[in-house]
């Protein structure tokens, strides 16, 4: 994602440690006490402009999100777009999602999604891909026993390598579609690059992947 200096951002960040937390790590294990209820935890990987988690936090205000993004000047945008909406069951990290077990205790998370990750086409960058298996060995232990990857992307092959690589670990593959946008699914919240994806006429490529009980 086009990144642009901000010079605003670390005035945001600042201004905003209740929406965008500094040392997450501290929180390991104690999100749900964060939030201040007990209601189920989701999270997002690369969170971007922050189109997805806001809306997703409006269409479930039962459920906690949490998102990550590594980029200063587009987690403030994505901070924005929470504060615009007005939801108070989302929080923001701005850190690299390499280590998930520092932040997150087994178990703490019940949904993850992926949307539209860098796909890294090269194979000597396979190890940076969200699927490949050294990240799916720490969903399994952040995620519920039957906890679920939601996976979006415009990208056939990290489409493709994705697939495999779950059914490689173990996951059960669901509700595989290559063409999200031919189905009706009035749940679906559009992410930036979704949208701009589908605007083009690319079809949008999407599968739940289940960790077995
Ligand atoms: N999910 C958004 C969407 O669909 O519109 C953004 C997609 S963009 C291609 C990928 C985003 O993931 C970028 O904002 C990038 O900074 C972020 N990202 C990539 N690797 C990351 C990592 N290891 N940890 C956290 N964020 C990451």
């Amino acid at each position: 994602m086009r990144q642009r200096h901000k010079p605003w951002a670390d005035d945001f960040l600042k201004e905003n440690t209740n929406l965008i937390i500094p040392n997450p790590y501290d929180k390991k294990g104690k999100w749900q006490d964060y939030f201040g209820n007990d209601n189920p935890i989701h999270l997002e990987i690369g969170t971007g402009k922050g189109q997805f988690i806001a809306g997703m936090a409006t269409q479930h205000p039962d459920v906690n999100f949490i998102g990550i993004e590594l980029a200063k000047s587009i987690i403030v945008m994505a901070g924005s777009k929470v504060k615009e909406a007005g939801r108070d069951n989302v929080l923001l990290l701005h850190v690299d999602a390499a280590d998930l077990n520092g932040l997150f205790a087994d178990n703490e998370i019940s949904t993850l999604y992926l949307n539209f990750s860098d796909p890294w086409p090269k194979k000597r960058h396979a190890k940076r891909r969200l699927t490949f298996h050294t990240f799916l060995e720490q969903y399994r232990h952040i995620l519920q026993p039957d906890g679920e990857v939601v996976l979006k992307t415009d990208n056939q092959g990290l489409f493709e390598y994705s697939l495999v690589s779950f059914s490689q670990f173990g996951l059960a593959l669901k509700d595989v579609t290559l063409d999200l946008h031919s189905i009706e699914d009035p749940e679906n919240v559009m992410t930036e690059y979704e949208e701009r994806f589908s605007a083009k006429g690319q079809p949008i490529y999407r599968c739940r992947a289940q960790f077995s009980q």
